[in-house]
């Protein structure tokens, strides 16, 4: 375009800008939270327990009273076909994966892994963020103290010459975060290549960890779902059982706060980590536990209640990447993921651009994740990534949301180009 075109498009979407300001909207696209049917889809687990249940577990505990500090086997049965690690080496806890592994740093912090001094008395210890990413991930390591050194993304998972490249070269490098599965935000899952290269680490550090949170392994929106290869047994045939710390929960199957999370983890690990736990708390929830196995029953279950969260979540998935499509494909002005479940679309815009869209989108009424926030500390280097969550408004409301997010990253492209 001539700068006299470019400068009329700009008119024109500054235009339309102005149109969707005045209508003063109010919606939100920043958080992956489920909408209320899919909330919905799960009261019946409010009625699964009552006065009248059976309230023994198979082993004959009272899950009213104390015990069971590993969680109900039924509980770690039904984790250990999620995980696919063995219901042995699974500890089925309390409401939140992300507070397992917030305790799972803090262990290493404070106690290590591996007979190591604790990774808080190791000097200036690091962690490995690969980005775009989850932001609560990064945020527990930056709490911790740890540096956070960025790794690229690639559509096949982290970039696995550099991660292979830091890890085996630094001793000062203790664990990496993964969202293997519909990553977060990307939605891309690890290439079989990138699960096998993992579990063939070669660690200079011998307490370094793969913090392996599989919390979208059930959430696939499509019929040709990705398919993880299965990080506990490539590590197994490879000796590396160590190397990995599994994460998952029902967060979004049942209800986000009020869900089940378990860990699992090498018997040496897990020894180390039992012990942690053992000194924070007496046990989980087993009665949350117990409600989740009634209303779930088995895996199955589980598969059955990710088809009905599909059904309300795939048209919102639709609505976003048509719009995308039909307001910014071929224009040259942004790229984006187009997943197969999860809860997250990531769109790049042109670098130095982020920030804009974000802050025009809430000017004029929708919020947006944070730019940024996909990257250890906040900081973008190229101020392009922007985080689309579809999970929680109605369709309706979505497509009104992404016609607007288009117009501001045209907007914010026409304004870069013309300074
Ligand atoms: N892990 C990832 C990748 C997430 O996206 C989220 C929530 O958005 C969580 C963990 C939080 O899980 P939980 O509710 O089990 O703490």
């Amino acid at each position: 375009m001539s700068e006299k075109e470019l400068s009329d498009v700009r008119a024109d979407l500054q235009e339309r800008y102005n149109q969707f300001k005045a209508r003063g909207l109010k919606l939100n696209m920043a958080r992956g939270k489920p909408e209320t049917e899919q909330l919905q889809l799960s009261m019946g687990m409010l009625d699964a327990l009552n006065s009248a249940s059976d309230l023994y577990a198979s082993t004959g505990d009272d899950c009213r009273n104390y015990g069971m500090p590993y969680g109900l086997p039924e509980m770690r049965e039904l984790f250990s076909h999620m995980m696919g690690v063995d219901a042995s080496n699974i500890i089925a806890g309390g409401n939140s994966s992300l507070n397992m592994m917030f305790d799972t740093v803090s262990c290493g912090v404070t106690h290590g892994f591996s007979g190591c001094l604790p990774w808080g008395r190791q000097g200036a210890v690091k962690f490995l963020c690969p980005s775009p990413g989850y932001d609560r991930h990064f945020a527990v390591t930056e709490y911790f103290g740890f540096e956070l050194i960025t790794v690229p993304m690639l559509p096949t998972g982290p970039d696995m010459d550099v991660v292979e490249k830091l890890v085996s070269n630094d001793e000062l490098v203790k664990g990496i975060w993964c969202v293997p599965k519909y990553s977060n935000p990307t939605g891309i899952t690890y290439s079989d290549e990138t699960v096998r290269r993992f579990a063939a680490l070669k660690p200079a550090a011998k307490d370094f960890r793969i913090f392996w949170d599989n919390a979208y392994c059930v959430h696939d929106l499509t019929d040709t779902p990705d398919q993880l290869l299965n990080l506990w047994l490539e590590c197994k045939k490879n000796g590396t059982e160590d190397l990995p710390v599994f994460f998952v929960s029902t967060s979004k199957i049942s209800f986000p706060g009020a869900g089940v999370a378990a860990l699992g983890a090498s018997d040496n690990n897990l020894a180390v980590l039992k012990k942690h736990f053992s000194y924070e708390t007496i046990g989980p929830d087993k009665l949350n536990q117990l409600r989740h196995l009634y209303f779930f029953k088995d895996y199955d279950g589980i598969l059955e209640q990710m088809k009905k969260h599909r059904k309300l979540l795939a048209p919102k998935f639709k609505a976003v990447a048509n719009k995308l499509e039909s307001e910014l494909g071929g224009k040259g002005v942004a790229c984006w993921t187009n997943p197969n479940g999860g809860y997250f679309i990531s769109v790049d815009v042109l670098n130095g651009c982020a920030k804009r869209v974000v802050s025009l989108c809430k000017e004029a009424g929708v919020t947006l994740t944070n730019a940024g926030a996909t990257f250890p500390y906040g900081k973008d280097p190229n101020d392009s990534n922007i985080r689309v969550a579809p999970t929680y408004p109605p369709v309706d409301e979505l497509e009104v949301a992404m016609d607007l997010f288009c117009i501001c990253v045209q907007l914010a492209a026409a304004e870069k180009l013309l300074n």
